[in-house]
C-alpha cells in the first residue's frame, strides 16, 4: 500500500486515519518510496511540544536538490522545469529544462562556494522574480547554505533588520528589476540597507536591467563574470534531515516578523506530498502560482513542491495589470496553464476590472484553481469559480502559514467537495483541533474555537531564528500540549473548517465572540464594495461595537453614502445576523496592506481606538500613504 497519492474521498479518510493511528508507518512509507536519501533515518520523529522541540527523520542524510533535480534527469532531462515569463510580454520567455536547471544550479553553487559560502552560512537573496532567484535558492540548498529570501519590494530598513537578524554573510541581488512600467533599483536599496554592517562580506550582483549601479570593489561582485567561469557540475553537500534549509520571515500582519527556520527532510516530504494531492497533480500539468518566491507560498509551491514532483512551474516577473488587466489570462492561454494558484487580494483586485478582460479568454486549459493567504470571501470565490474556472474547476482554498511549511487544511482537488469560504478538511497527518479558553478540546461539530494542531507534522518550523523562547511562547504556550495557529475557526456540521479570522481580531460584542471574516464576507457581497476590514472599538453598552473600513469599486464611488451604509447593514443582517451590525462605517480609498497583500487590521484597530502614536512594526506595510487620510477622516 502506497500513501503518496490519494485516489478518492474514501481513500482520503483511510489515509487520514492511518496517519493518526500510525504516524510512524504512514510518514516513513512516504519518505522511503518517493525520495532519494544518502542514508535512511533511524527514528521517524521525536518531540516535546512543551519545549517546542521537534525532529523528524532523525539522522537521515540527503540533499533536497538531488530530489528536486538530479533524480529527474534520466527520465525528464529535457522536460521544462521552469517557464520564465518576463515583465515585458515582448521579451523572449525562457523554458528551462531539468538538464539546464542542473547546470545553472551547479554553476551558481560553485559561484557561492568561490565566495567562501559554506554549509550553515546564511545567504540573503533580494532579487526580482527572475530565474536566478529560484536558481540561487537551489544553489544554496545544494551546498548546505541557509537561504533567506527577502521580497524585492521591501525597504532598506526591512532588509537591514533581516540581514542583521540572521547574520547573512552574502547577499545576492540585481542591478535592478522590472515591475510593470517601473524599474526598481534593487542594488541601490541593498547598498543603503547594509551601510556600515560588518557582517556582510560580499554582495553578488545579477544583471537584469543593465542600468549603471554604484559598485564597491571591496564587497560587490558581478554574478555573470563568476558564473561564466564556474564548473558546470557540483557534488551536492550531504545534509542531515534536521539541518536548516531556509529562514523565512512571516508577513508581519500581527506584529514584528518572525524568522521561521525550516529544516530539510520534513519540509521536503510534506511540500511534495501536498503539491501532489492538494492540486491533483498529473504529469504534463503546467503549474502557475502567482505568489512571489519571497513568500512561503512561493518557496513551497512555485519551487520545492513543484520540482520535487518533476512538474513544470511558471515564474512570472510582472504584475497583473501590465501592459493591461488581461495579463494573467494571456499567460494562462499562452502556456496552457492547468493550475492557477493565487490570493484573495489578487482576485478582489482583478474583479474590479471590466469582466470582458477575463471573458474574452479561452482558459480551457485550466483544471484546478487555488487560493491562499487570507480568508476568501464568498463573492470573490464565486467570481473566481464562474469567470476563471468557468464552473468546471475545483477551487482549493488552502489554509496554512509560514510556520507550517506546507498546506494544512484544504480540499483535495477533484476529490473533496468544495464549499465557498471553507478550507474544508485537514490533510492526512494534520491533527487539527478547536480549543476553548479553558484549554479544553471542543468536541463535535458546529462549533468554533481557537485553531490548534495537537500532533507535530514533518514540515513544521523548528524554531524562530535566534529566539527559541519566542517560538515556544508564540506557538506552544497558550494551549499547552498543542501548536496554536493564532487563527480561529468554525467546524461545520460535516466537519469542514472555515477560518473566521485571527485570534487577535476577534471582537466581543454583547458577550458574543465575533470573527471578522464572516462579517466582511457579508459586506463584500454588496456590488459597490471592493474590500472591507472590520475591527472592534469600546462601547458603553455592548462592551465593544464594530467599525468597518470599506473601499468601493470605481462604479460604486458615486453612490449615496447613507444609502450604502443602510444596504450594507441589511446585507449583514441577512447573511450573518443582526449581531454583526456596524456602528461605524468609514469609506476609504484603500486599506492598509502588507507587502504580500494582506489587510493590516491591527493598524485599523489602533485608528479605531484613537491610538495614533504607535502602530507597531510598519516595515511590512506596502501603502503607508493611505493611513494619513484614514486617520484624518476617522469617525
Ligand atoms: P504574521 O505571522 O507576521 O502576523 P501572517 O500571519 O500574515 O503574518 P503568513 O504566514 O504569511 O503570515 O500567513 C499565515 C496566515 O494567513 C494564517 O495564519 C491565516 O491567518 C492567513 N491565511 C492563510 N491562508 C488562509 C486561508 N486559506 N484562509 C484563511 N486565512 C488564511
Ligand atoms: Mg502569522
Amino acid at each position: 500500500m502506497s500513501y503518496y497519492k490519494i485516489a478518492d474521498l474514501e481513500q482520503y479518510f483511510k489515509h487520514y486515519k492511518k496517519s493518526v493511528r500510525e504516524p510512524r508507518k504512514f510518514w516513513s512509507k512516504i519518505a522511503e518510496e518517493n525520495f532519494i536519501w544518502y542514508q535512511a533515518w533511524d527514528k521517524v520523529f521525536e518531540f516535546d511540544m512543551g519545549k517546542g522541540d521537534i525532529k523528524w527523520f532523525l539522522n537521515g542524510k540527503l540533499n533536497i536538490t538531488k530530489n528536486c533535480i538530479d533524480r529527474h534527469l534520466s527520465k525528464r532531462g529535457d522536460k521544462t522545469a521552469i517557464i520564465f515569463e518576463p515583465n515585458n510580454p515582448s521579451e523572449e520567455p525562457q523554458h528551462i529544462s531539468y538538464n539546464e536547471l542542473y547546470t545553472r544550479v551547479s554553476k551558481t553553487a560553485n559561484v557561492l562556494k568561490s565566495l567562501g559560502v559554506k554549509k550553515g552560512d546564511r545567504v540573503c537573496i533580494y532579487l526580482p522574480m527572475i530565474p536566478e532567484l529560484a536558481v540561487t535558492m537551489l544553489a544554496c540548498a545544494r551546498i548546505g547554505a541557509i537561504h533567506s529570501v527577502i521580497f524585492a519590494g521591501f525597504s532598506d530598513a526591512a532588509i537591514r533588520s533581516r540581514v542583521e537578524d540572521c547574520g547573512a554573510k552574502v547577499i545576492v541581488t540585481s542591478d535592478g528589476g522590472f515591475r510593470g512600467e517601473k524599474t526598481i533599483k534593487t542594488k541601490e536599496v541593498v547598498d543603503k540597507a547594509i551601510e556600515g554592517l560588518s557582517v556582510v562580506e560580499k554582495v553578488l550582483v545579477v544583471k537584469r536591467t543593465n542600468e549603471p549601479v554604484a559598485f564597491n570593489d571591496k564587497i560587490d561582485v558581478w554574478f555573470d563574470e563568476l558564473y561564466e567561469a564556474a564548473e558546470a557540475s557540483n557534488i551536492a553537500e550531504i545534509m542531515d534531515s534536521e539541518d536548516p534549509l531556509f529562514i523565512l520571515y512571516t508577513s508581519g500582519s500581527t506584529g514584528k516578523p518572525k524568522g521561521m527556520v525550516h529544516t530539510t527532510a520534513g519540509y521536503m516530504i510534506q511540500t511534495a506530498y501536498t503539491f501532489q494531492n492538494v492540486f491533483n497533480y498529473k504529469e504534463g500539468d503546467i503549474f502557475w502560482c502567482t505568489a512571489d518566491l519571497g513568500w512561503v507560498t512561493g518557496h513551497s509551491y512555485i519551487l520545492y513542491g513543484a520540482l520535487l514532483n518533476g512538474a513544470t512551474t511558471v515564474i512570472f516577473e510582472g504584475i497583473p495589470t501590465y501592459p493591461n488587466p488581461s495579463r494573467y489570462w494571456d499567460i494562462i492561454d499562452k502556456y496552457q496553464v492547468t493550475h492557477f494558484y493565487t490570493a484573495p487580494t489578487a482576485i478582489r483586485s482583478l474583479m474590479t476590472n471590466d469582466y470582458s478582460y477575463v471573458t474574452s479568454h479561452d482558459l480551457s486549459s485550466l483544471r484546478v484553481l487555488g487560493s491562499v493567504g487570507e480568508p476568501i470571501n464568498e463573492e470573490a470565490w464565486h467570481w473566481f469559480n464562474d469567470f476563471v474556472g468557468k464552473k468546471r474547476c475545483p477551487i482549493v482554498d488552502t489554509w496554512w502559514q509560514t510556520e507550517t511549511g506546507s498546506i494544512m487544511i484544504s480540499p483535495l482537488a477533484c476529490i473533496t467537495p468544495t464549499k465557498p469560504t471553507y478550507a474544508t478538511l485537514p490533510i492526512p497527518g494534520i491533527q487539527t483541533v478547536l480549543m476553548d479558553d479553558k484549554n479544553n478540546e471542543i468536541q463535535g461539530n458546529q462549533v468554533t474555537g481557537s485553531l490548534c494542531v495537537k500532533f507535530p507534522w514533518p514540515s513544521i518550523a523548528r524554531t524562530i531564528w535566534g529566539d527559541h523562547d519566542r517560538f515556544v511562547k508564540t506557538y506552544f504556550s497558550d494551549f499547552p500540549g498543542t501548536y496554536f495557529t493564532g487563527d480561529n475557526a468554525l467546524r461545520d456540521e460535516v466537519g469542514y473548517y472555515r477560518i473566521t479570522g485571527r485570534a487577535d481580531d476577534v471582537v466581543i460584542v454583547s458577550g458574543h465572540n465575533l470573527g471578522t471574516a464572516p462579517i466582511e464576507d457579508a459586506i463584500n457581497q454588496h456590488p459597490a464594495v471592493a474590500e472591507s476590514a472590520v475591527v472592534g472599538f469600546p462601547h458603553d453598552i455592548k462592551g465593544n461595537a464594530l467599525y468597518a473600513f470599506i473601499s468601493l469599486k470605481v462604479e460604486g464611488s458615486t453612490r449615496d453614502r447613507d444609502n450604502l451604509k443602510k444596504e450594507i447593514n441589511q446585507l449583514i443582517a441577512d447573511h450573518y445576523g443582526p449581531i454583526g451590525k456596524l456602528d461605524k462605517i468609514q469609506f476609504v480609498d484603500d486599506l492598509p496592506k502588507t507587502r504580500s497583500g494582506k489587510i493590516l487590521r491591527r493598524v485599523l484597530r489602533s485608528i479605531s481606538l484613537n491610538q495614533l502614536d504607535n502602530f507597531g512594526d510598519t516595515s511590512t506595510m506596502i501603502n503607508p500613504e493611505v493611513v494619513a487620510t484614514i486617520i484624518e477622516n476617522r469617525l
